[in-house]
């Protein structure tokens, strides 16, 4: 994982060269996605910011995630249900593993893939502009309930 206050700080400097003002409620969804702890959606950051901004709404949030995104600082994770989930840790393409019970989305530490974007462009004379590896399996937990 990166330093998430690398990243906060990171994202702030994005937001300030592209002249978006930095009020508190987007400096608190920041805050989350420069962590992204478990790779969370729209509306787990909004849950876990209620308390704290109670006018917030969801759209806001939403709102937020799409600039961040459009800015580069934030990776998008779609879904076929629709569930999309949100990296502002690694905002560049990584591998996930993803536990299809539970839904918990954890990044491997992978050192491979750099030669395989090098390999995959060699055999098909591609530019590879970006890429998409996921795994899908059961978490740990998620094994131990089943027992
Ligand atoms: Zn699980
Ligand atoms: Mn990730």
């Amino acid at each position: 994982m990166t330093d998430p206050q690398k990243r906060f700080d990171a994202i702030v400097k994005a937001l300030k060269e592209n002249n978006q003002r930095l009020t508190p409620q987007r400096l608190a969804i920041v805050r989350i996605l420069a962590h992204s702890d478990g790779h969370p959606n729209v509306e787990e950051i909004y849950e876990a910011l209620r308390g704290d901004f109670p006018t917030m709404s969801l759209a806001t949030v939403y709102r937020n995630v799409i600039l961040l995104k459009s800015l580069g600082e934030v990776l998008e994770l779609g879904f076929p249900d629709g569930g999309n989930r949100y990296d502002g840790n690694k905002p560049y393409p990584h591998p996930h593993v993803i536990c299809v019970r539970c839904k918990k989305i954890i990044d491997p530490d992978l050192a491979t893939l750099k030669d395989m974007t090098t390999e995959v462009a060699e055999e098909t004379g591609f530019r590879i502009l970006t890429h998409r590896l996921d795994f899908f399996g059961i978490c740990l937990e998620c094994m131990e309930k089943e027992r």
